[in-house]
């Protein structure tokens, strides 16, 4: 054997223009795994074809595993003959035996890998005590060496032997039983061909929560969620979720459940969400577990949300996969999509959708404006998971969103039966999901197919004139440059649009128009001067930028039949009033309080609505905006801005937000549903408000009657944000109560380190050094990456000491976990939106992590292209 290249490569980089077909597909793959913690041994035979014609090397993916014996047709490879690389491993075409060049041939390699040793949470790694896997994107080339591409999709065996009780892998178990010295076997067979990357393998000592489910052609089908002794009480909800996904997806996508065994499995150690594993999810702990008691409103909802994900994933991203990771938006901005439309309807729809804009604004337009900017399919890549994004992921989503709008429902249900029909087991590309809407409904897409190749968020500025019955609405759209992207061309934007009259009533007829060029003038007649609700449920993913008067917006706030214009409206006033304060002028106008008043006690609408009108603005949104208009970002008078607006808005406002409370108060013992979670969010909303001016009184007497951990939590954190005198007391009685869950010392921890009260970095440093196990990444979120991205106060200090710390840690974890530093590391993405002083102190520290020997791919990737 001997070195691939002396010297490393230049470019680590991947393009999707150098796209090749395999050279070899596997047809089926059989695994046999002795596990040992430090030593476990895997046997892989491969049932290898030829894909083309002619002499081609075998080359295989694989790294950090110890190659013990490989064999082509039962005859072992000569060591000359193999050429081991850092990351594969490759018989020349020139030593494959003659018959195997047409025929194929039957591959078999033994590799010893030491799952013990792996911090990195990615291949075949322990957590717990039990053994588990995360293999997408890259992962199954640290288990064994094999073409470790997506378009290669192969039926797999599975043989586990250990010590453990429960020995899992994907599809449906064929036998299993005891061997000697106490060791156990399971063999599994999974019947649906897969790539490497929906493998899985769990051992451990696991019970399950058991229910079941009947398709709706009839079919059994056994469902089991694994987690440790001990916690099997807080498996309800997600089994619930689960099931309501299951038959939701029968209605709604016609999508049916395909082997007789659908398996979840808890982890403790996970780099993300959860994973899509054929047959056997694989999840963060954070994202199953759920009592009363421990897990909050929002995290029943996360809950419900990420089961229906991975539980998607089976038709969109099993069932028909990517041809190659620059196609992962074909899966994910899918399913996401098919996660929000579920969500939308087991809950308020209107509340789902301003959530999930939200969140789209907060991390998606965030990364858009800045130096990670990358299209929604990107075209190049160092290292994959650093892909992974708010880009591929939420705007993948609305991309589709937009489809569906454009296209309309019934014929976005007929494009997707013919995708499924079209290409089920398949693995695929943007091109091959874009076909299938132009056959479906005729239309010519190729300038819709833009918004996958441009990256950035385009920005609509509204000029509107009305004269002698013609109103004239003029829409102009411009995308700033990105990275690697200078010249932008116009997309296809659709805005959904209604009007409405002085009096708040409808006027005319709501439509939809398409924006695609540069600017455009659209005619309405209308018998007097509308009030123009545009981009009505965000119908595209754009900055809208509009000069409105207070009036049309209090008509919009008021009256508005689209809920998401009604909050829209709501939130561009408390920014505009935010905005200015940060810069040192500006007043908080009274309209805004009388406009607030009257929406949040307005009992026709749904409390969970009216909680998110009440909200303020978040730091980083501020600072967005006003790095938008080209001014510099001083976190300090952002948020001395926010607590003048909450503590004028509470002073004018106690006694309405006392009434609140009482009004919502949920009597009865603890339920997540989103009703009386909507009751307990406004109730909660306005105790944030009142900590303003109560001292905190309210907030105590809350926090010690709770009796389920959102109002708890909720309590908890208003005593902390605002600094009142019982906020030790209560952080002491928290984590006397809770010191043995670490889910929940995981919000205890996150409460301090976003806490904008002085000492915060003081606090985040003690807590890092007590008794933390920084490896777990929920741990390393909790505390060290809460800080970094909620806590712009703390992290921003003037004197550099936040981004010092949080470079060291950044340092450290690269070491151990490389994908989950690298994901961490993009809260310095917005650098330059901060004054010259700040950039110069952040600037020394991306350097430092830059400089560290023996950096990762992943960090050198996000830390490059943010100082780029
Ligand atoms: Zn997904």
């Amino acid at each position: 054997m001997r070195p691939e290249d002396a010297a490393p490569r230049a470019d680590q980089t991947t393009r999707l223009v150098d796209y090749r077909a395999p050279d070899w597909l596997v047809e089926e793959t059989r695994l046999n795994f002795d596990l040992q913690p430090t030593a476990t041994r895997v046997t892989a035979t491969l049932k290898v074809k030829r894909n083309g014609t002619g002499p081609a090397d075998f080359r295989l993916d694989g790294h950090s595993m110890r190659l013990l014996s490989a064999a082509i047709d039962g005859r072992p490879v000569p060591a000359e003959a193999m050429i081991e690389g850092e990351e594969s491993l490759t018989v020349s075409a020139a030593a494959l035996p003659e018959s195997a060049r047409e025929s194929g041939f039957e591959w078999t390699c033994v590799t010893e890998i030491d799952p013990s040793a792996n911090t990195a949470l990615e291949g075949l790694y322990m957590s717990s005590g039990m053994y588990c896997t995360q293999c997408e994107a890259e992962g199954f080339r640290k288990i064994t060496f094999y073409p470790d591409r997506p378009d290669v999709m192969a039926r797999f065996e599975v043989r586990i032997e250990g010590d453990a009780p429960v020995l899992l892998s994907n599809g449906n178990l064929v036998a299993s039983g005891a061997l000697r010295d106490g060791r156990r076997f399971a063999e599994w067979r999974d019947p649906w061909p897969k790539p490497s990357y929906l493998f899985a393998l769990v051992a451990g000592d696991l019970v399950s929560h058991d229910d079941r489910f009947t398709t709706q052609s009839g079919r059994e089908v056994a469902l089991r969620i694994w987690v440790r002794p001990g916690d099997e009480d807080r498996c309800a909800y997600a089994m619930d979720a689960l099931k309501r996904s299951m038959k939701w997806d029968e209605e709604v996508y016609g999508r049916e459940y395909d082997l007789d065994l659908f398996q979840i499995v808890a982890v403790d150690d996970f780099n993300m969400g959860a994973m899509e594993n054929k047959g056997l999810n694989i999840f963060n702990s954070k994202y199953v577990l759920a009592s009363p008691e421990t897990a909050t409103d929002a995290d029943y909802a996360r809950i419900e949300a990420i089961i229906a994900h991975e539980y998607f994933h089976n038709w969109t991203g099993d069932r028909i996969t990517c041809r190659d990771w620059f196609q992962l938006c074909l899966k994910e901005g899918l399913t996401v999509f098919r996660d929000q439309q579920f969500s939308a309807d087991q809950r308020s729809a209107p509340v789902c959708r301003i959530a999930d804009v939200a969140t789209l604004r907060a991390r998606q337009f965030r990364e858009d404006s800045g130096p990670l900017a990358h299209p929604v399919r990107p075209e190049a890549y160092v290292e994959i998971n650093n892909f992974y994004t708010a880009t591929v992921y939420e705007k993948g989503a609305e991309l589709i969103r937009m489809l569906r709008l454009l296209v309309g429902a019934s014929s976005y249900r007929a494009a997707l039966d013919l995708y499924f029909d079209r290409h089920d087991g398949e693995a695929c590309t943007i091109e091959d999901w874009l076909r299938v809407f132009e056959d479906a409904t005729g239309r010519d897409l190729s300038h819709f197919a833009l918004w996958y190749s441009q990256a950035g968020t385009p920005r609509v500025s509204v000029k509107e004139d009305y004269d002698q019955g013609v109103y004239t609405l003029t829409l102009a759209q411009e995308t700033k440059p990105t990275p690697g992207q200078r010249e932008k061309r116009p997309l296809v934007i659709p805005c959904a649009y209604g009007f409405l009259d002085a009096d708040g009533r409808n006027l005319g007829e709501d439509g939809l128009l398409v924006l695609d060029k540069a600017e455009q003038s659209f005619r309405f007649d209308l018998p007097e001067r509308p009030v123009a609700s545009l981009f009505r449920n965000f119908s595209a993913p754009a900055i809208v930028e509009r000069r409105i008067s207070p009036a049309d917006r209090a008509i919009l706030m008021g009256h508005d039949t689209d809920p998401f214009n009604r909050w829209e409206a709501a939130r561009a006033f408390a920014l505009s009033i935010a905005g200015e304060l940060a810069d040192g002028g500006g007043r908080i106008d009274p309209d805004w309080i009388a406009a607030l008043r009257t929406t949040v006690t307005d009992e026709s609408l749904d409390p969970a609505f009216r909680a998110l009108v009440l909200a303020l603005p978040g730091d980083d949104e501020i600072a967005g905006e006003i790095a938008a208009k080209g001014g510099v970002v001083d976190p300090d008078a952002i948020h001395h801005a926010l607590d003048q607006m909450a503590e004028t808005l509470a002073e004018a406002t106690a006694p309405t937000l006392r009434e609140l409370r009482a009004k919502m108060a949920v009597t009865g013992p603890y339920a997540p549903d989103a009703e009386s979670a909507g009751r307990r969010s406004l109730a909660n909303a306005a105790l944030a408000l009142l900590t303003h001016v109560d001292g905190g009184e309210a907030a105590e007497a809350a926090f010690s009657k709770a009796d389920n951990m959102t109002d708890s939590l909720a309590a908890l954190r208003a005593l902390v944000h605002r600094g009142a005198p019982g906020a030790e007391r209560a952080l002491m009685d928290f984590r006397d109560r809770w010191r043995s869950d670490l889910l929940v010392m995981d919000k205890w921890l996150m409460v301090q380190a976003t806490s904008p009260a002085p000492g915060a970095l003081d606090r985040v440093k003690a807590l890092a050094e007590t008794d933390f196990n920084w490896r777990n990444p929920n741990r390393f979120r909790s505390l060290i990456a809460a800080f970094a991205a909620g806590n712009p106060v703390g992290f921003h200090a003037a004197d550099g000491a936040g981004y010092r710390f949080f470079a060291d840690w950044l340092i450290a974890m690269d070491d151990a976990n490389p994908q989950t530093a690298a994901r961490t590391a993009g809260a310095f993405e917005t650098w330059r939106r901060y004054g010259e002083r700040r950039q110069a102190l952040i600037r020394t520290e991306l350097e430092r992590i830059m400089a560290k020997p023996g950096i990762s791919k992943d960090m050198g990737e996000i830390v490059g292209r943010i100082l780029e």
